[in-house]
């Protein structure tokens, strides 16, 4: 590696691209009665930019160029699932029958889009082994919001007011906690065992009657079956508590085992993770959640639903219902349809056969990289693992050296870095999720730029503490950003 120039370019905005009386549209001939706008409506005051199409096309075109995306490179982002994206996903969501519905329509004339619902939801029931489904929440934290408000309500109903503990494993998501607590529960922390397990003895001694329940990832963050997991779910049940699933490391297990086989009450999905959608840079989302048939009159209405069976000569007519227990609405509308339908597509393109596939492949590219690195990084939780596993990214013999600046210094090869500093029990975390969609030629080029920066920590570390070299953008300071961040690089003259 040669090149390091640092140089920083500061791309312009449209603003300062602006040129006076420059124009990039042009209106057809007024084909409507002419009407005045009011006068108070009208400014002269506001500075739009004045830029030709070519120049607005090229400006927004080299800007994406300057981002890491999915479609430019490898993006093993732990826990996120950030596969490739199909583009037949795109092409369907935006089939006109779907993208330009209204959800206030007669609901006689969008039948295709809640038939597509409906279908959905029977899909995810399949794959889970769910009874019931909501498509509503908007992300895989609104869908734990939800499936713990309806393991609230559930305690309630029974007249089990006692119920206000949530027990969360050590190594979950901070979603996990934060839902909870904004169900106005108690947190209980459980640690993990040295399998990286949940410790059984810590888990029996909560389970009383204040429990409410718990909330497991299995996979778990550190890309581990839990072992325990029949345990844990009985223990639990025997309780009286339920067991809430966080699904999003579905990618893992897709038609190899259901959650609610392995004895799951409720858990969530992420839609735009498992079932593709691209998710970099914070969304639409979709976190449908599926409950057992105890849970499944406190969902969250509208469901789409059958109500009236169709035949040979007439399809059946879909209506949304609500039902009877609800726990209410957590989103306008039906949530996120146009994630639906990308969901939807990736499901019927795969097939049970192709998703279970997909499965093993993310499972079988993990364990692949897991075994090449493992010379070379320590894995502090060494078993076969699942769609991801955690290496440290720190060595003894070279002290100043960091996961961050080997996550640093894997953007130089092209890269994006793996998850960095989460789950909070490994020190140094490197959390590395390859899932299917790589090569062996990818997951190869990303091992060699591994172990090749493993050798320069400890003869070059510099190298690595002033890295990124080849990125648009060279280190930021990460802290300064955050405090005193700056949205508006550009402001209009006064
Ligand atoms: C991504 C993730 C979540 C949160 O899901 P969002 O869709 O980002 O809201 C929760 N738990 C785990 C383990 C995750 O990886």
């Amino acid at each position: 590696m040669t090149d390091l120039s640092t140089s920083l370019k500061i791309e312009p905005t449209v603003f300062e691209l602006s040129s006076p009386g420059r124009q990039g549209h042009s209106f057809p001939e007024l084909d409507v009665p002419h009407a005045e706008i009011p006068k108070s409506l009208l400014r002269d005051d506001l500075p739009l930019p004045e830029l030709a199409e070519v120049d607005v096309a090229r400006h927004f075109t080299r800007l994406s160029q300057l981002n890491h995306g999915v479609d430019t490179g490898f993006y093993p982002l732990g826990s996120c699932t950030m596969k490739y994206n199909p583009k037949i996903n795109e092409a369907t969501s935006r089939l006109p029958g779907f993208a330009n519905i209204h959800p206030l329509q007669p609901i006689e004339t969008v039948q295709g889009a809640i038939g597509l619902m409906f279908e959905l939801q029977e899909w995810l029931k399949e794959i889970s082994g769910f009874a019931g489904i909501t498509l509503q929440p908007a992300a895989g934290a609104h869908g734990e919001l939800t499936g713990v408000l309806i393991m609230r309500a559930y305690h309630r109903a029974r007249g089990d007011d006692r119920r206000v503990k949530m027990l969360i494993p050590d190594s979950a998501h901070g979603t996990n906690p934060a839902s909870s607590a904004m169900s106005g529960l108690e947190i209980v922390e459980i640690p993990s065992d040295t399998r990286g397990n949940i410790d059984l003895a810590a888990l029996r001694a909560e389970c009383d009657e204040t429990l409410a329940g718990i909330m497991i990832t299995n996979p778990n963050t550190l890309g581990l079956f839990d072992e325990n997991l029949r345990q844990v779910c009985d223990c639990v049940h025997e309780a009286g508590g339920l067991v809430y699933g966080d699904g999003a490391n579905f990618n893992a297990i897709m038609g190899i085992s259901r959650p609610a086989d392995c004895g799951v009450d409720v858990l969530h999905f992420n839609l735009h993770k498992t079932f593709s959608t691209p998710h970099g840079g914070g969304g639409p989302g979709s976190g449908p959640v599926g409950v057992t048939d105890e849970l499944a009159a406190f969902l969250p209405g509208p469901i789409a639903a059958i109500v009236e069976e169709g035949d040979d000569e007439e399809p059946p007519l879909y209506g949304l219902v609500t039902p009877e227990k609800s726990i209410g609405r957590i989103k306008a509308f039906h949530g996120h349809f146009g994630v639906m339908t990308r969901a939807y597509t990736y499901i019927m393109m795969l097939g049970g056969e192709g998703l279970r596939a997909a499965s093993e492949h993310a499972v079988l590219n993990a364990n692949y990289l897991q075994a090449r690195l493992r010379d070379t990084y320590k894995i502090p939780y060494d078993r076969i693992c699942m769609h991801e596993f955690v290496a440290e990214g720190h060595w003894e013999d070279a002290p100043d050296i960091h996961a961050l600046d080997i996550s640093k210094r894997l953007m130089d090869f092209g890269f994006h870095p793996p998850t960095n500093y989460f789950p909070l029990i490994v020190p140094e975390a490197l959390m590395i999720e390859p899932t299917e969609t790589e090569s062996k030629e990818t997951l190869d080029a990303f091992a060699d730029a591994l172990i090749q920066i493993a050798e320069e920590a400890r003869t070059q570390p510099d190298l690595l503490q002033t890295a990124p070299h080849r990125t648009p953008v060279g280190r930021l300071d990460e802290v300064k950003a955050a405090r005193e961040l700056v949205l508006c690089c550009w402001l209009p003259e006064k």
